[in-house]
């Protein structure tokens, strides 16, 4: 076994939580950045025996906790960030790694619509399918056809768009990795999607924190409400604990403000959960994928 770590190099006690856009919490394991499919598949087919095996993208809405993994952690490689415009059949071939701003730009150049929401997030391809992401109006499931994931038995399998369930910033995906998927091709002029892109950043700008560590949407909205509006109704806007604050711009947003552990994010988030609770007998949902177990103090 060490001999297959050694020559696919997996590093070991890596520090993960660098990865991740919170920029906190602890190690894994082990963690691989692979281009090879058939390398992905063994370690699912035979280490997911033995260790939790646990794929992330950008890391965009990962909490990843203090204590670490104690398993292995795959990243998709740049071999897996292709993208490819079938014309004669109108279909838009991505691969898991590819970036958000690569997509969406792509996508202007080739007078693609519908993906234009894409310039506003920063995830990967595979974490938008996970998560089904979508803002604007636009969901990642919307022209979605198919997609080759590698299941956690380690075998590649063709998954239909009637195979998975989308639902509100989820999927029914489970454990698969996804390694491309295709997606039905909308023409549009190019100026049109050019000017919803440039709207989508503005507003963005206006709205939301720039330049600061953070995972997006804490929480996904409640039926018929706003996670933010009731974050504001806590009178929680811009509140610290730790090194974690309350974004002062979008209250869904926590920030890692000062030197945060994942410990003191996580801790503010519940403290919210229990206040919109008490207050309005409402459940916030996490919409941030949490991972790994607490450091013992
Ligand atoms: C500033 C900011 C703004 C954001 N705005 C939005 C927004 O408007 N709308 C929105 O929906 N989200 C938003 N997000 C959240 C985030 O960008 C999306 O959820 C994104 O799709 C996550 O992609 P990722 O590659 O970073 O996934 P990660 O954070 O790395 O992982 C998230 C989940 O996806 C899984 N995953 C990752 N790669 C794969 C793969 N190849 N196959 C299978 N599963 C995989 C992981 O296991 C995990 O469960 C925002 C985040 C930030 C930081």
């Amino acid at each position: 076994m060490l001999k297959f770590f050694n020559k696919y190099n997996f590093s070991f006690n890596y520090d993960l939580g660098s990865k991740t856009w919170f920029g906190t919490g602890g190690k894994c394991l082990c963690y691989i950045t692979s281009d090879s499919e058939s390398v992905i598949r063994i370690t699912l087919k035979y280490l997911k025996k033995i260790f939790p095996v646990f794929i992330i993208g950008a890391g965009s809405n990962l909490i990843v906790r203090d204590g670490g993994i104690n398993g292995i952690v795959i990243k998709l490689g740049k071999a897996f960030s292709k993208i490819t415009l079938y014309k004669k059949k109108s279909i838009l071939e991505i691969g898991g790694s590819a970036k958000d701003y690569q997509i969406s730009k792509f996508c202007l150049e080739n007078n693609i619509t519908g993906f234009e929401f894409l310039s506003g997030i920063p995830g990967t391809l595979g974490g938008n399918l996970k998560m089904n992401a979508g803002c604007y109006g636009q969901e990642i499931c919307d022209n979605f056809l198919e997609c080759v994931v590698i299941n956690s038995k380690g075998k590649k399998v063709l998954k239909k768009k009637d195979d998975i369930s989308f639902g509100y910033r989820s999927s029914t995906l489970g454990d698969d990795i996804v390694i491309s998927a295709k997606f039905r091709v909308i023409y549009d002029k190019k100026k049109k999607i050019n000017d919803k892109i440039k709207t989508i950043i503005k507003d963005r700008k206006k709205s939301q924190p720039f330049g600061v560590r953070t995972g997006g949407s804490t929480f996904s909205n409640p039926k018929n409400n706003s996670a933010w509006k009731l974050i504001d109704a806590i009178k929680y806007r811009g509140k610290t604990s730790g090194g974690a604050k309350v974004s002062e711009y979008h209250s869904n947003f926590l920030l890692n403000s000062n030197s945060a552990t994942s410990l003191d994010l996580e801790l503010l988030g519940e403290d919210i959960r229990t206040k919109v609770w008490d207050k309005y007998k409402i459940k916030l949902e996490w919409e941030i994928v949490r991972i790994g177990k607490h450091k013992k103090i």
